[in-house]
């Protein structure tokens, strides 16, 4: 039978390359998955890797980047979602209920924030915000329906490494689930589980991207049960991520451990340099000695992401802190971090803290956070010179 020419091109027999085998993932797209009989679409269940169901719950792509994942966090099972901020919202949704609490660290990444004030909150799921840097006290603050501690080493924008091990050990003890937002540590620098964590989340937006041009988080696990909670919340909601994302992150793992090193060491270069100005009262950088929570972060790290802030004098007025935000050319004005480009962003501490936070010693005078991105050392340390001069002076 002669078939048209639209049926043709759909029916092609398109057949691979004989013989075409190269290391690199290729990149799979699908919605429908096409099963041979109908005795095979039922056989086939959306939980088992071996089988591929439909395009919402994996290719082969996205699987062979889950796996790559919990290698480097070093769980057992993971799941993406299609950003950072999705994955947050996933392990909140798959752990918690109505009239269940979440603890949140004062320092927690604002977004989260956000989310256990807007939708856990019309949902009926309580939060506290705890003083992360209070290891001894926290115990105290677990109650009766505390269900999720969550996690940030170090904090977001004020950069203190809390003791991790303790806060974890605490929460175990009382048989509550922790989750650790890992996107500063990112499997390299800090591995949640050896501190016993129950689930690592991470914006890999940040550095498995490495590109600031993809968005994507994933949620990982070591405990079978666990996951299973969790992959059955996001299936459920429908949290899958493209193929070709997928495979963007995939070709940038490959160079993720030399761009977290190269990252680290000229993050730790400017931020020493920075400390030295006079303009400076304070940085914030727990690789560095008198930076909150230093201690903590010997204890629990092998390395650092190249991210840090620093406490400009009180002395300046905000109209001068951002006029040397403003003359800086290297540093682009912008949120997120670990690309290619060194970013800049000054906050205002006092609309982002729980008021016994803010008047902690450490964070007098004005706040500017700093990524540091691939270019040279000494071209952005120019940079943060001509600026400084220009602007405090
Ligand atoms: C960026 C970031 C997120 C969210 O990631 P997105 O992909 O931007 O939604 C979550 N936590 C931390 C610490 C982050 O830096």
């Amino acid at each position: 039978m002669a078939r048209d020419l639209s049926t043709e091109l759909i029916h092609h027999a398109y057949k691979p390359p004989a013989g075409f085998a190269a290391p690199q993932e290729p990149v799979h797209k699908a919605s429908t998955v096409v099963f041979p009989n109908v005795a095979a679409l039922r056989a086939r269940d959306w939980r088992n890797k071996n089988g591929y169901t439909y395009g919402l719950h994996g290719t082969p792509t996205t699987f062979t980047l889950e796996e790559r994942i919990a290698t480097l966090e070093g769980g057992t099972e993971c799941v993406l979602a299609p950003s950072g901020l999705a994955a947050v919202a996933l392990v909140g949704q798959a752990l918690l209920s109505a009239g269940d609490e979440v603890l949140l660290p004062d320092n927690v990444y604002g977004p989260s924030l956000q989310l256990a004030r807007g939708e856990f909150a019309r949902w009926r799921i309580t939060h506290r915000l705890y003083d992360p840097m209070d290891a001894a006290g926290f115990a105290a603050l677990l109650g009766p329906n505390t269900k999720l501690v969550w996690l940030e080493a170090p904090g977001s924008v004020t950069m203190e490494f809390p003791d991790l091990a303790a806060l974890a050990a605490a929460a175990k003890a009382r048989g509550v689930a922790t989750a650790l937002d890992n996107t500063w540590g990112a499997g390299i620098a800090l591995r949640g589980f050896e501190h016993g964590i129950d689930i690592a989340m991470q914006a890999l937006t940040k550095f498995p991207s490495g590109g600031g041009d993809v968005l994507m988080g994933s949620v990982v696990t070591r405990d079978a049960a666990l996951h299973e909670r969790i992959k059955l919340t996001h299936m459920r909601l429908g949290l899958g991520v493209a193929g070709n994302d997928a495979e963007l992150v995939l070709r940038s793992l490959a160079t993720m451990p030399l761009r977290y090193a190269a990252q680290d060491a000229a993050g730790r270069a400017l931020a020493t340099w920075l400390g030295q100005r006079p303009e400076v009262a304070q940085v914030l950088h727990p690789a560095l000695p008198g930076s909150p929570g230093h201690e903590h972060w010997q204890r629990h790290c092998t390395a650092a992401a190249g991210l840090f802030s620093v406490m400009l004098h009180e002395r300046y007025s905000t109209q001068q802190v951002e006029a040397f935000v403003d003359a800086l050319q290297l540093f682009r004005i912008g949120y997120s971090w670990a690309g290619p480009v060194s970013l800049v962003v000054p906050y205002e501490l006092t609309a982002m803290r729980s008021a016994s936070a803010a008047h902690q010693p450490h964070l007098h005078g004005h706040l500017v956070r700093f990524s540091i991105g691939l270019e040279s050392v000494a071209d952005l340390q120019a940079d943060l010179a001509q600026a400084l001069e220009r602007a405090l002076r």
